[in-house]
């Protein structure tokens, strides 16, 4: 069996590593360098509870993914000798004063309860003696202790080791252009000038996925959203926990503070659609900054140390495409993570090596399939 995995971002790079462990020969083709695009540009948040609105399936397979993180971030440390700084810190939700500000956070305690997860409200008291800063125009606290954070770039630096470990061959500047497909099944892949044959095709290209060739008909589409993250250095860290600042009755965050180990906060992030523009936009950082210090006056003074962008693979329905085509055999989708790519990265690279096994899947992956 020889699996070929286009794209090696955390998607690609992680299945590549669970099918390697499993015995398959596999081959990873990268357009530019493992890890150049949205895998890198991310915090790392492991927000299964901060980053749904309610119970279906997406909470579903982001709560299983939490689950698997601690044993994924074990076994890659044991891989690669690279620890990715797993962190089950929590993340303090903090809903900002507005003028339409409604029952955000307590509706949202209110299904999580439900569901029998973990989530509890906190007065200002509570708030300070956690370490967090109480400031006069926030309002109310949720606090959610089971989510987390990874540091993205080292869980790349970290599959990257291990694949070289384990001999997986990770062609970079390899732009597939299109599949090769015989008899309804998938036979290679079309790079210039050159095919690569497949016992098994891996999509995991990210936001560039409906730029591919030769795809069948899919459930949904993949299309690029941006978004910028600044690095800051505060001295001290302003808070311990991950903090995710709301306002008013909007359930997106405005931003969010992920502090790291070493003190260094990262500060993000923006969402726009302006297509396969990569680069940083002086607004995008402008309303980031401006909103940040309105409501932690202190980072004003704190060192930008660094700011980055990424394309986030946003898929048309909210959901990511993981499993088999159903129409072209050996055709398995591995894309459309959106926000969540870092935090479903473990049950994606689960579910996708299941899928090229034909093996039975420990997850419905009804509503994902592509
Ligand atoms: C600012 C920002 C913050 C984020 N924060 C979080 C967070 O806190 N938590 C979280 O869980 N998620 C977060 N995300 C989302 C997360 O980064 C993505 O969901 C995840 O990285 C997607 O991984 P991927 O491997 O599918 O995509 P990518 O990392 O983009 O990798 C896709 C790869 O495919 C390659 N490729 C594309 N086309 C081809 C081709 N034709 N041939 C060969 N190679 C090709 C690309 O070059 C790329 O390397 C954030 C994203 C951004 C931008």
């Amino acid at each position: 069996m020889h699996a070929v995995v286009l794209g090696a971002g955390i998607i690609g790079c992680a299945t590549a590593w669970r099918l390697a462990q499993a015995g398959v020969r596999v081959t990873v083709l990268e357009r530019t360098l493992p890890g150049a695009e949205a895998s890198s540009a991310a915090a790392g948040i492991l927000g299964a509870q901060t980053e749904n609105d309610g119970p279906g399936p997406l909470l579903d397979l982001s709560l299983a993914s939490r689950a698997l993180w601690p044993r994924f971030a074990h076994d890659l440390q044991a891989s690669s000798g690279i620890d990715v700084q797993h962190l089950a810190h929590g993340v303090l939700e903090v809903e900002w004063q507005h003028p339409e500000g409604g029952d955000l956070l307590p509706a949202r305690a209110a299904w999580m309860q439900a569901l029998g997860l973990r989530a509890e409200l906190l007065d200002a008291a509570q708030v300070h003696a956690m370490g967090a800063r109480v400031h006069r125009l926030m309002k109310r606290w949720l606090w959610l202790p089971d989510d987390g954070q990874v540091d993205p770039r080292l869980v790349m630096q970290a599959l990257v080791t291990a694949l070289a470990r384990l001999h997986v061959d990770i062609r970079t500047n390899a732009a597939v252009k299109g599949l090769e497909l015989a008899q309804g099944r998938v036979t290679g892949v079309r790079l210039a000038g050159e095919v690569v044959n497949a016992d098994a095709v891996v999509v995991a290209t990210g936001a560039w996925t409906d730029l591919l060739g030769d795809l069948p008909a899919r459930r949904t589409t993949v299309q690029p959203l941006h978004g910028q993250v600044v690095l800051l250095d505060c001295g001290a860290p302003p808070c311990l926990p991950t903090l995710m600042l709301r306002a008013g009755l909007d359930q997106a965050p405005l931003v969010y503070l992920v502090p790291r180990a070493d003190g260094r906060v990262l500060l993000g992030a923006t969402s726009d659609d302006q297509g396969f523009t990569k680069s940083a936009t002086v607004r995008g950082l402008m309303d980031l900054l401006s909103q940040a210090r309105a409501m932690l006056p202190e980072l004003a003074d704190a060192r930008v140390l660094d700011h980055w962008s990424g394309l986030r693979p946003r898929s048309g329905d909210g959901l990511p495409l993981l499993g088999a085509h159903r129409e072209v055999e050996g055709l398995i989708f591995a894309t459309g993570h959106h926000r969540n790519g870092i935090l479903l990265t473990p049950i994606s690279a689960d579910v996708t090596v299941n899928a090229v096994l034909g093996l039975r899947q420990r997850v419905d992956l009804t509503p994902f399939l592509p």
